[in-house]
């Protein structure tokens, strides 16, 4: 028997979170964002839940080629736009629209031996200062691309350094600044600019995070009430249990002292299968539906739990590491990160069940009790 440790794909959430996210951009078509394979779903499996979107965006070709592949005929965009000629050819062959951030990316494009003219997004700078033109040559970039003939439909983008509050302002100044009588669709909001600043919405909404039910901030609770799902479940079982007397520690490094008399759960999950190391005691955990706390250091295979608020749980007892109990976000806020990490870096090792299409939301505890 493997060891019972398994992630569990809910494209039935991707489904619902899209709509969400078209809810809250009402007017504006959508990109769903699937770099990282999906964010570590895995494109494939949430593929079907994506029918409702405009198009799909991401970075590689591989993925692109990928998307393809599954049949979706709608715009697949290039965030990050190509590297080097041969993507040009791939990109004509598969209808890709990219991102053009630079003049040797308009050169790429420009030397294209192609009929059929490819779709651009023209990325401004508007302050993250990662990709894009500035805003003071962005028209000189636009011109030159405008006279590009093998450069077909011509869109602006941007993307926000900081989308979760107000500074989103003086970016989306700098941006509609540098494009005033500039034709062409805009494309400016990621997740949080979706949820949160709707003068950002314009004609396209790159949504990513929020469709797999994560917070744009990190921050669980800034996402109480949006109604989005978790589309991850990471779970596992228990596997020993210890009953531990006052003054006595558990795990490397001795780093968690029992006060009083408590019972320990060994739970078969490590960081070697993405569960960040750096989660102190105290990080929020489910065990048989009852929430109670990591103890200890996360080793490698295996993390250890406080069993007081659930004491009947034991050897077989269902864990539930991060999901619809246990917010992603908030395991990476414990441990100093965001989930767009933990979702993007479970490990290969861990099986991936995939819940079908329509199918209600298994039960954790249901499944308890049929196991
Ligand atoms: C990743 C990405 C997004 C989506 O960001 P979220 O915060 O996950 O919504 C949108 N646009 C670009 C250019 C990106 O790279």
């Amino acid at each position: 028997m493997p060891r019972p440790i398994s992630v569990r794909i809910h494209p039935e959430a991707v489904r619902h979170n899209l709509q969400t996210a078209k809810q809250s951009a009402s007017g504006a078509r959508v990109w769903a964002v699937v770099k990282a394979n999906a964010y570590g779903h895995g494109i494939e499996r949430i593929y079907p839940a994506l029918a409702g979107a405009d198009g799909i965006a991401l970075l590689d070709l591989d993925e692109a080629v990928r998307v393809r592949e599954l049949g979706w005929t709608q715009p697949i965009l290039l965030l990050e736009g190509i590297f080097d000629s041969a993507d040009v050819a791939t990109a004509v062959a598969h209808h890709l629209t990219v991102a053009v951030h630079c003049d040797e990316q308009l050169s790429l494009l420009a030397a294209a031996r192609t009929r059929q003219p490819i779709d651009i997004q023209l990325k401004m700078n508007s302050g993250m200062n990662r990709l894009g033109y500035r805003p003071d040559v962005f028209r000189a970039a636009w011109e030159r691309a405008r006279a590009t003939p093998t450069i077909g439909k011509i869109a602006l983008m941007t993307h926000f350094a900081n989308a979760d509050d107000s500074a989103i302002d003086w970016q989306l100044d700098r941006f509609d600044a540098a494009t005033e009588g500039i034709p062409g669709e805009r494309s400016l909001s990621n997740s949080a600019a979706v949820l949160w600043h709707p003068r950002a919405h314009r004609d396209w909404v790159r949504p990513g995070t929020i469709l797999y039910g994560a917070s744009p901030t990190g921050v669980a609770r800034h996402i109480e009430g949006v109604g989005l799902r978790a589309a991850m479940t990471l779970a596992s079982r228990i596997i020993g249990v210890q009953t531990l007397a006052p003054g006595e520690t558990v795990g490397y490094g001795c780093a968690y002292e029992a006060e009083q008399p408590m019972r320990i759960g060994v739970v078969a999950c490590g960081y070697a299968d993405g569960y960040p190391r750096h989660a102190p005691t105290g990080t929020p955990i489910v065990v048989d539906g009852v929430r109670t706390r990591v103890v200890g250091r996360v080793s490698m295979d295996m993390l250890t739990v406080d069993l007081t608020p659930c004491p009947n749980a034991g050897i077989g007892s269902q864990v539930e590491l991060w999901g619809e109990r246990v917010k992603v976000d908030e395991v990476a806020e414990a441990s100093g990160t965001i989930g767009y990490e933990l979702m993007c870096a479970v490990a290969r090792r861990v099986p991936v069940d995939v819940d079908s299409l329509g199918a209600a939301r298994r039960d954790i505890e249901e499944e308890s009790v049929t196991a």
